[in-house]
């Protein structure tokens, strides 16, 4: 069920809504908006009684939501999110970058891609400190410490950090050092995992898993959303097929097939999604192209001494060249205002 209040309705029309949601026992999520603002609720299991509301003043109507998702859906709002980190924001008209290596491995590296990224202009560093590895020997992240390295390079250079959770105790220390909270495409059906997300006082990057369908995906923003976090970007990665020439097929569709359904940004990933140097630039630039709201780039300084992700990597040079070649594409598509 979701309520739309009338253009004029009062703080004390909206008020009064929530506490009857709340009376019910369930939970009113109000979502205001450029021309009214809307109610929706979760908790119930079945359907609400639609004339509990209909006569409550400043009630315009009241909708009985039949789709899968509440939260997620244009219904409840009908222009897009902005989800705003500090002073910078995804989903604006500011094509997002959100660009660094796929893990922290030290001071050195970590602050010669970040001192690349701030020049080019981006506003989001990201690097991982617990990485989700398919391969228990594998390099799993520096923790807490590569944690403390990215709230240096934050204070250093101004950039918003963006970094993985993968489980309760790594989404506390998330909370406590980052700006963005990414739930990676391993965990995005780890349902306490979301909910915990859903409690963060921090957005959530949400990547669409390894073989998720639209509605999979849209229903995971939506537990996040439901515990009263509405800051969530969804982040399409590619996803498992018969292919082998790429290590992902990145569904460019989905940025559109989104669109139709949601307000929540979309960005794309074109690093994980073809797993190759010489696919990022150019799949970049079919990701602005299609609409994207943002893109994730993984760059490092040295990629042939990566310790994870290196063959994806882009070096400084060519993701400063991405950039630029990205930015033009974003001005064709929606040139900045004059004056
Ligand atoms: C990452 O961003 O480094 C990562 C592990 O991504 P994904 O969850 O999409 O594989
Ligand atoms: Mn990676």
């Amino acid at each position: 069920m979701l309520i739309v209040m009338k253009a004029d309705a009062t703080e004390r029309d909206i008020a009064e809504v929530e506490r009857v949601i709340t009376e019910l026992g369930f939970r009113p999520h109000t979502m205001p908006g450029a021309s009214r603002t809307a109610i929706g609720i979760t908790g119930n299991e079945g359907p609400v009684d639609v004339t509990r509301f209909e006569t409550l003043p400043g009630v315009a109507e009241a909708i009985r939501v039949t789709k899968p998702f509440k939260l997620v859906s244009l219904d409840l709002r009908p222009e897009k999110t902005v989800v705003r980190v500090g002073d910078a924001e995804i989903g604006g008209d500011e094509l997002a970058i959100i660009a660094g290596p796929c893990a922290v491995e030290d001071r050195e590296q970590i602050f010669a891609v970040a001192e690349a990224v701030r020049r080019s202009g981006a506003r989001f560093f990201r690097g991982g400190a617990f990485k989700p590895r398919t391969s228990p020997y594998a390099f799993q992240g520096l923790g807490e410490e590569g944690l403390k390295l990215l709230a240096e390079v934050r204070e250093a250079t101004g950039l918003k950090i963006v970094t993985e959770a993968v489980d309760e105790a790594s989404a506390d220390l998330v909370e406590k050092y980052a700006d963005v909270f990414q739930v990676g495409a391993r965990n995005m059906q780890n349902f306490s995992l979301l909910k915990r997300a859903g409690r963060a006082r921090i957005p959530v990057l949400l990547k669409r898993g390894l073989s998720a369908m639209l509605e999979e995906w849209l229903l995971a923003a939506e537990y996040v959303m439901a515990e009263g976090n509405y800051n969530v970007i969804l982040c399409e990665r590619g996803v498992r097929t018969f292919a082998q020439h790429t290590r992902n097929t990145l569904d460019l569709a989905a940025v559109p097939a989104v669109r139709r359904i949601s307000h929540l940004p979309v960005v794309i990933d074109p690093s994980h999604g073809t797993g190759k140097n010489h696919m990022v630039t150019p799949l970049a630039r079919a990701g602005v192209a299609v609409g994207a709201d943002g893109l994730i780039i993984e760059v490092h300084n040295h990629p042939e001494r990566a310790r994870s992700d290196g063959a994806q990597s882009l070096n400084l040079e060519q993701y400063e060249q991405l950039v630029r070649e990205v930015r033009a594409i974003h001005d064709v598509l929606a040139p900045a205002p004059v004056g």
